[in-house]
């Protein structure tokens, strides 16, 4: 009698079968983000058996992400480990064929073409509106499917984008919105169960992508954690969508810019706005209960979060003193300030 094979149970399962399994273990994904709903994602497609995960992520490990981030530990947060970095140990510890690349970066246009060449499927794992509009924008100009995940408090959104068949992220939000205005994990809090959640749903409609691509059906799905709520919204493609409908990709072909810059001598980096203007009064009515100091001086917001002093300026601009790392202040004006 032969011992039963690592993926027994699991290619058991009719619908994927020995045949699903196989592509599986062909396939190649890229995961953006490792935090909260990148953790569990990588850790679901590397115990699934997925051939190749590339993971990006420009942030480091902090003491706050450990309550959600399920591949961290105490020790990477003391140690401010990079985010890919530590995920990849956890993740070697699993066993299984998957092969991992890592980049400690923030994905760019160029970055997102050349890491995104030869994958079968894009996962999104950030908590980042502009890095989602600019996935959106390559995958339906290239035909890749991908994944949207968003999270927040209890409860999140799926969107499950095969171009060309159902509706891409422009065709159901058409334009990022204003800094400021969305709820943000680091506003509104979150919950590892809606983590969790999302992330699971996500990496079930992947698994089910890559395995059987044809019978694949896009769906917006939100879901709440604490209510019990789980509701599949069928929508159609948006005739007009910019995106899928005109094949316009202003996020994937604006000239890339110098957007951090560190500011000789004074351990601090500007940081010029990516998408539309913050609304500064929003925006300051939301970090009154979450940051400290908050300030509005004239046409400036002044505060501080995270151990850093921000000033914002109309244009949405900032300055982030406390560091010389562009990446890092980047990482902060996300968080903070929106993107
Ligand atoms: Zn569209």
């Amino acid at each position: 009698m032969s011992s039963p094979s690592r993926f027994e149970r699991q290619a058991r399962f009719a619908p994927l079968g020995d045949a699903g399994q196989a592509r599986l273990e062909d396939a190649r994904v890229l995961l953006v983000g490792c935090g909260a709903l990148g953790g569990v994602l990588a850790q679901s497609l590397t115990r699934a058996g997925i051939g190749r995960l590339v993971l990006v992520d420009r942030d480091v490990v902090e003491v706050t992400n450990l309550p959600r981030q399920v591949l961290f530990e105490d020790r990477h947060a003391r140690e401010g480990t990079p985010k890919v970095e530590a995920a990849l140990e956890s993740l070697e510890r699993i066993g299984g064929p998957t092969r991992f690349e890592t980049h400690a970066l923030h994905l760019d246009a160029d970055h997102l073409t050349t890491l995104a060449q030869g994958c079968d499927l894009v996962l999104d794992g950030t908590d980042n509106l502009a890095t989602r509009y600019l996935i959106n924008d390559y995958c339906v100009r290239e035909g890749v499917p991908w994944i949207y995940g968003g999270v927040v408090g209890a409860g999140g959104l799926i969107l499950a984008v095969r171009p060309g068949v159902g509706p891409c992220m422009r065709c159901v939000f058409p334009d990022p919105p204003p800094s400021g205005v969305l709820p943000t994990c680091d506003t509104a809090g979150v919950i590892l169960p809606a983590v969790g959640a999302v992330a699971s749903m996500q990496a079930g409609l992947a698994m089910r992508l890559l395995a059987d691509p044809a019978k694949f059906e896009p769906a917006l799905i939100e879901l709440d954690v604490w209510h019990g709520d789980v509701r599949r919204i069928a929508l159609p493609r948006a005739e007009a969508c910019p995106c899928c409908g005109r094949r316009e990709f202003p996020f994937l072909e604006a000239p890339a810019a110098d957007t951090a810059v560190s500011l000789c001598g004074r351990n601090t980096v500007q940081v010029r706005a990516r998408g539309q203007r913050p609304d500064l009064d929003r925006l300051t009515e939301r970090l009154t209960s979450t940051a400290q100091d908050v300030n509005r001086a004239g046409p400036l917001l002044r505060f501080a979060a995270d151990g850093f002093r921000m000033t914002v300026f109309p244009d949405g601009r900032a300055l982030i003193e406390g560091t010389e790392d562009t990446e890092r202040a980047l990482a902060i004006y996300d968080r903070w300030i929106g993107s």
